[in-house]
């Protein structure tokens, strides 16, 4: 079921329930995409018109963040809980191992997405990443041709929010794809350039502090999260 979260449609979905959902979609006919809104989303979307309508637009939506369930909360309308795109990425692909579905990866900086290929393909035997190409093109034509001619099912888009959005909506079903999943920063987390918070810090919600102490100059970033539930707080007094 999806909830409201300031004119942002979440599922509320926990990841497990998330990547079972994710894989019913690649056996059903036409083009899918997931999206991962977290505050920063909410907060651009708000400004953002066709942002909102593409986040809006999407089969699955994750709630990827502490600060989505918290605002979900204030408003009265609470998640059960979070499903990060990282978490809902890996299920997904042990997942697509396990029915011989190929993944293509693209975004990041070069490299990136072929090393993340290899350490992906080492951690889930068997799956099958059909190519890959950074994030850093001027023409979409081309690339989509790629993916079309990789024969993938499933295409991991990590441009950054909101272009990553947009680019499923606009070129998805021309890549002949089942599914896409915009993830952000994931294929450098992937690839090893980026570390997870410990575990015990992911459970306790406190994953952004983490991430936070490891790339100080997040701190901008983040400060949007006190803004959404800020505005969380104003639409549950105004009634909203
Ligand atoms: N990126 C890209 N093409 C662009 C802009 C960004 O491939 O034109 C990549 C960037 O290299 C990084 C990811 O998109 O790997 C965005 O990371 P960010 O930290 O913004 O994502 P988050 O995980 O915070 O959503």
């Amino acid at each position: 079921m999806k909830k409201d979260i300031l004119g942002v449609s979440i599922d509320d979905v926990v990841t497990e329930e998330a990547i079972t959902l994710g894989l019913t979609l690649l056996d059903k006919p036409g083009f899918h995409y997931v999206v991962t809104p977290n505050p920063e989303f909410i907060l651009a979307a708000k400004k953002d018109e066709e942002f909102r309508q593409v986040l809006n637009g999407a089969d699955l939506a994750l709630p990827d963040g502490i600060g989505v369930v918290y605002a979900s909360k204030i408003l009265g309308r609470p998640l059960k809980g979070r499903a990060t795109g990282v978490d809902f990425a890996q299920g997904l692909m042990a997942g697509m191992a396990a029915n011989g579905k190929k993944l293509f990866l693209l975004g990041a900086k070069p490299g990136v997405a072929q090393e993340a290929a290899r350490r992906l393909t080492a951690v889930h035997p068997g799956l099958a990443v059909c190519g890959t190409h950074d994030g850093y093109f001027t023409e979409d034509g081309p690339v989509v041709e790629e993916i079309k001619a990789s024969g993938a099912d499933v295409i991991f888009v990590c441009l950054g929010a909101p272009k990553q959005e947009k680019w499923m909506k606009a070129n998805g079903a021309a890549t002949g794809a089942a599914l896409a999943v915009g993830l952000g920063g994931c294929l450098d987390v992937f690839a090893g350039n980026v570390q997870r918070a410990p575990e015990a810090m992911q459970k306790a919600g406190l994953e952004w502090l983490y991430r936070l102490f490891k790339e100080p100059k997040r701190i901008g970033r983040m400060a949007k999260l006190p803004l959404i539930l800020a505005d969380a707080a104003a639409a549950r007094l105004g009634g909203k």
